[in-house]
């Protein structure tokens, strides 16, 4: 099958016409790739249909769209704003239809779901987490969000998981107040991007390994996860985006996880079981984009 596959960014849309095998057993194959800025929806929707038009011409037209798509978004097929952002505070985005307008710009049908829940499909599918029917697909970047899959699939209910949007036990010294507009110091007001360069005052990129901000978010990071296994008994946490993916995070997380845990968890004991529970998505930063033809694929076998 062709699919038309959008990881739809706050920050870019990275779009990727794939050739998957209908089995879904071999990785897709990139035919055409493209990343384009999120700008204002006109411009960037424009963009990527007009990507997929030219690249539809060479290589030929997709089958169906599978869009991951940052949110918090519709993604309840009987609703009247399926395939719609809802409640983004991300200027414009508020009510745009994305699904619609790939629909008919590409006249194809649309399987929709959240980035993150893509993310973990495709990890699920051809990744880190294949084979297990408990794990969750954590993101830390602009946002923090997850995808949870429990007994097999993946969890949706009343919308769809906000791992992002937890409440935790702050550090004594912490006295940062927080930038989520809804919550203050949940964990993505407390840890992700925008929140570690607010908090010291400069792009996270510049923060070298030795930085007191490291260790302060793996402590965050390590806090979240905790509650995670603890409610949702994970046999595996993949951790991606930008600052998730950077060096070293993840061995800071396994060692302060072990501590947040303080023994309770068994199966987690030992070092060399804590790093085959954390750990990063095999597919690095292509697990977004593959887990959304996964989903496009998924949805045409119904
Ligand atoms: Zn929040």
């Amino acid at each position: 099958m062709t699919i038309a596959a959008i990881e739809a960014g706050g920050t870019k849309f990275v779009a990727g016409l794939l050739r998957i095998d209908g089995s879904g057993s071999a990785p897709p194959i990139v035919l055409a790739r493209c990343e384009i800025p999120t700008t204002v929806p006109r411009e960037t929707l424009a963009a990527v249909s007009s990507f997929f038009l030219k690249s539809a011409a060479e290589h030929g037209s997709p089958d169906s769209i599978g869009i991951g798509c940052f949110g918090p978004v519709d993604i309840k097929h009987a609703s009247p704003t399926w395939g719609r952002i809802t409640s983004t505070p991300k200027p414009g985005w508020k009510g745009a239809d994305i699904a619609g307008y790939f629909q008919n710009a590409l006249s194809a049908p649309v399987a929709f779901d959240t980035d993150v829940n893509a993310a973990a499909y495709g990890e699920y599918l051809w990744g880190g987490a294949r084979g297990l029917r408990d794990f969750i697909y954590l993101t830390i970047g602009t946002g923090i969000g997850g995808g949870v899959f429990s007994n097999g699939s993946l969890v949706h209910g009343l919308s769809h998981p906000e791992l992002g949007h937890l409440k935790l036990a702050r550090e004594a010294n912490d006295d940062y107040p927080g930038r989520c507009p809804y919550h203050h110091d949940c964990f993505e007001g407390l840890a992700s991007g925008p929140a570690i360069a607010d908090r010291w005052a400069t792009n996270p990129k510049e923060l070298g390994n030795d930085h007191p901000a490291w260790e302060l978010e793996a402590r965050y990071v390590a806090r979240a996860i905790a509650a995670y296994s603890f409610v949702l008994s994970p046999e595996r946490i993949l951790i991606g985006g930008g600052i998730g993916m950077r060096p070293g995070l993840v061995e800071r997380v396994r060692v302060l996880l072990v501590e947040e845990l303080a023994g309770y968890l068994l199966p987690l004991t030992d070092s060399g079981k804590i790093t085959h529970f954390v750990d990063r998505p095999a597919l690095g930063s292509d697990a977004g984009l593959f887990g959304a033809g996964g989903i496009a694929l998924r949805f045409s076998a119904e």
